[in-house]
């Protein structure tokens, strides 16, 4: 490839000035293979019928839009409504980009996949959906949170895949990212790679938008059934931000419709505990992409915190920082603190127990809400299910109390 080819095909990968690809020429090899693949089933009416089929028959989709009517009552302004993506197999949004991913390995031919995971949700899906594809499957984790997530690497295990402890540095999601792409270049040809958000270097952050955007879809249509029109705001939480671009999608080109992010602002963002990367952030290069991240003064990557272990990612997708600085988005931060008091009044107004993560979305929605009319209306994306956060909220509490 020339040059200019080269630099054509980049070109591509950005959104404004953040995305691209910045790994090595073998990485690259690997990337412009799995593009092509891309290219070719993206549109193919087979590969979506699959897909499709697998979305509705083994995640349990569509999710319902639920009117949460109670909490709106209890907050006194706009009607909200939650996209009740914790009704997936597996209790996340993650398996509607694994299953796709998964698919597209299989069209490749590849026999085995790999993939990184902190809290252990991305490789629990990921290990499920080798399972029932039948796929060779090991997981990169940091040896901390090996750890601190003994459940969720059992759950693995148990799913057949194999588990390996990232000994480097803090131990955790950072560690476990340098190990997985370690792995995949000694044996990049008949392994592929997993990616749980949309990061990373292109053409990855467009593949898992384009296979989580059936949140969105979705919700278009069922808020036009329900309430004949366009909701005003859609709320989302942000990690890498896969969830949110998945839920902001299909209503981008409506400009009348606000998208909201919200980050981790863990013990607040005057602390260097935090993970609030487009409200503090700089822009740079991390993991492959050029996009607003948390560095140190001397380049090197910022250790991040939440109590949401989904959401403490120092980097976060290159689409995400293109529509905050397009204004299209707007992107705010929520405390441990708050979120866990969005999910408890979550809990015991609609009986539901939305993840810590979804709970940062939460918590701004009852911010808002009660400031706007009645006939407002927010549809906020419940990324997941609490069930896996039960015992640290339990600690948690007991903390605060004392
Ligand atoms: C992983 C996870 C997130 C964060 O990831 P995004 O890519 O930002 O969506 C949010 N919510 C839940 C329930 C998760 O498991």
């Amino acid at each position: 490839m020339t040059n200019l080819e080269n630099n054509l095909n980049n070109l591509k990968g950005y959104f404004g000035e953040f995305g691209g690809s910045f790994v090595p020429e073998v990485v690259q090899k690997a990337l412009d293979e799995l593009e092509a693949a891309y290219d070719k089933y993206k549109d193919d009416e087979e590969f979506l019928a699959e897909y499709a089929h697998y979305l509705k028959d083994y995640s349990g989709r569509e999710t319902p839009l639920y009117y949460a009517e109670t909490l709106t009552n209890h907050l006194g302004g706009a009607k909200i409504y939650l996209k009740r993506e914790d009704l997936n197999h597996l209790g996340a949004h993650k398996l509607n980009n694994v299953i796709g991913q998964i698919l597209l390995a299989k069209r490749m031919g590849k026999k085995k996949v790999i993939a990184e995971t902190g809290a252990g949700q991305h490789g629990v899906a990921t290990a499920a959906a080798a399972a029932k594809f039948g796929m060779e499957c090991e997981i990169y984790m940091g040896a901390l949170d090996v750890e601190r997530q003994r459940l969720n690497v059992f759950r693995m295990e148990m799913l057949g895949a194999k588990v390996h402890a990232a000994q480097e540095g803090e131990k955790t999601l950072k560690e476990a990212v340098d190990a997985a792409f370690k792995a995949w270049i000694e044996n990049i040809d008949d392994t592929f790679y997993v990616l749980g958000s949309a990061v990373g270097p292109h053409p990855y952050p467009t593949i898992v938008k384009d296979f989580q955007k059936v949140i969105s879809q979705e919700a278009k249509r069922q808020i036009l059934e329900k309430e004949g029109r366009l909701p005003d705001l859609v709320v989302a939480c942000v990690g890498g931000g896969s969830n949110a671009i998945g839920a902001f999608a299909e209503f981008i080109p409506h400009e009348e419709v606000a998208l909201l992010g919200v980050e981790a602002a863990g013990r607040g963002l005057d602390t260097d505990r935090h993970a609030a990367t487009l409200t503090l952030g700089t822009v740079g290069v991390v993991d492959g992409m050029k996009t607003y991240a948390l560095f140190n003064e001397d380049g090197s990557v910022k250790p991040v915190y939440s109590i949401s272990p989904g959401l403490d990612y120092p980097g976060i997708g290159p689409e995400h920082s293109f529509l905050k600085d397009a204004k299209r988005a707007e992107y705010v931060s929520a405390t441990d603190d708050e979120a866990v008091d969005a999910l408890l009044l979550l809990t015991r107004t609609e009986g539901i127990i939305p993840a810590i993560e979804s709970s940062h979305a939460l918590a701004e929605v009852i911010k808002r809400a009660p400031k706007l009319d009645k006939d407002k209306v927010i549809i906020v994306n419940v990324s997941g299910r609490g069930d896996k956060d039960v015992a640290a909220i339990a600690d948690y509490l007991e903390n605060r109390n004392k």
